[in-house]
């Protein structure tokens, strides 16, 4: 209580725009992720990894707009192709010399991808992913795993499938993240029926934690054996390594779902995969399936994808950034030093978790202190660094070394001051 009503002292300008903000949106809010009681900060604007808030308070972004934000507020590459978007014209209602050239760079990147189609964002990704298995198999029944975030309509949290009641009411069998027994156990019982096994190959909302690698051959096999369209949700996880984390793994997915960084900070979105199941959405054919959207091949994003993928997120940049993720994880479990906190994740992605051992599943990582996790946003939120609420840390590109140590020390800080909490 004592951190929240500091908070909200010391930002009465911010204060003062969410009371305008709440007369006109439902809690002066459109990102329900934003919210924070009392009152979310409102940023004035941001450059480089830093954002500035309306009281004169400046924060290192530590969470990277939830992994879009790779590319920090103001990177001069982005800012050019988005100018040669704007140039070239926008609403141009017809193909564009961008978006082939974008769908070739991103297809070459990620070994499952065979043919690919763009959308807004990682939400319609996965609805049009799981509406392409489900019209490929005939069947209805998805099944998902706990804590799984696969948009703002398909919420997967640990209360079943109808918990978030804004979900599209497919029918969802829910198993435990990394229980393969569990999730046999289900698709078997629901075979014929079962259209697609949808995961992300590391729990990101949910908690950055990482799947085994077992678990994830074993669900390739499982979709084999029923099957089922296996389903990787890589819009977070796709920056984890050049290829994602399929190529990371080397368990391939039918259907793959996009989003966030790959479109350069733009709204994005694209699902693809096996070419004999994207060949339904040829318009051409005579029982295609119709798949439009104004602003699918929309320049901004298919300029500033363009030069995402192919002039900063190089592969080899993949490869530095992810290293830098795991080094800063490793100095910050370090300086957690015996206290009961976990620091998970993979490469640039990274969460705390108020527990002596690192969860394994969602409902595991909810048995941890949720309260002191927002005790650290707050006291992080006071020595200049913006995380997730819910603990979680994405690194961007623009985070140099010198944040990074600032970083570990201001963790440091808070465990030694609030250490008797821990
Ligand atoms: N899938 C995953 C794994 C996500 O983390 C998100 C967003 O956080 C989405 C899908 C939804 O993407 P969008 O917010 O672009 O709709």
């Amino acid at each position: 209580v004592e951190a929240r009503e500091g908070y909200a002292t010391r930002r009465p300008a911010s204060a003062a725009r969410h009371a305008q903000a709440a007369e006109v949106m439902p809690g002066g809010n459109t990102r329900s992720v934003l919210y924070h009681g009392p009152f979310p900060f409102t940023a004035e604007g941001g450059e480089g990894c830093r954002l500035r808030d309306l009281d004169g308070h400046s924060y290192v972004s530590m969470i990277g707009e939830y992994t879009a934000g790779l590319f920090g507020h103001s990177h001069p590459a982005i800012r050019a192709a988005v100018l040669r978007a704007l140039d070239t014209g926008v609403n141009l209602t017809a193909h564009n010399p961008f978006e082939a050239r974008f769908a070739r760079m991103v297809r070459d990147r990620f070994p499952a991808l065979q043919q690919l189609r763009f959308t807004n964002s990682g939400t319609e990704a996965n609805l049009l992913a799981l509406g392409c298995a489900t019209i490929a198999t005939r069947r209805r029944t998805i099944l998902g795993f706990q804590g799984g975030y696969h948009g703002g309509l398909m919420t997967f949290g640990l209360g079943g499938p109808g918990a978030n009641p804004l979900n599209v009411p497919h029918p969802v069998l829910l198993a435990p993240y990394n229980d393969l027994a569990a999730a046999q156990a289900l698709a078997r019982a629901h075979a014929g029926d079962l259209a697609a096994i949808i995961l992300e190959p590391m729990l990101g909302s949910g908690g950055c934690i990482p799947a085994g690698q077992g678990f994830l051959e074993g669900l390739r096999a499982l979709a084999e054996e029923t099957g089922a369209i296996l389903i990787f949700d890589e819009v977070m996880t796709s920056r984890l390594a050049p290829g994602g984390l399929q190529e990371a793994t080397g368990v391939m997915p039918d259907l793959t779902t996009l989003g966030k960084y790959v479109g350069g900070g733009m709204s994005f979105g694209a699902f693809g995969g096996r070419a004999d199941l994207m060949a339904m959405f040829d318009p051409g054919r005579p029982d295609a399936v119709a798949h439009a959207g104004t602003f699918n091949n929309n320049t901004l994003t298919m300029s500033a994808g363009l030069a995402a993928l192919g002039e900063i997120y190089t592969p080899a940049v993949a490869h530095a950034h992810n290293a830098r993720g795991e080094a800063l994880r490793a100095a910050l479990q370090a300086a957690a030093g015996d206290l009961p906190i976990c620091v998970t994740g993979r490469g640039s992605m990274m969460a705390f978790h108020f527990m002596a051992q690192a969860p394994r599943d969602a409902a595991e990582a909810a048995a941890g202190n949720q309260a002191l996790k927002e005790l650290l946003f707050l006291d992080l939120l006071d020595r200049g660094y913006y995380i997730a609420r819910r603990g979680m840390v994405a690194l961007s590109l623009m985070v140099g070394e010198a944040e990074c140590t600032g970083f570990v020390e201001a963790f440091a800080d808070f465990c030694e001051i609030r250490g008797a909490l821990v």
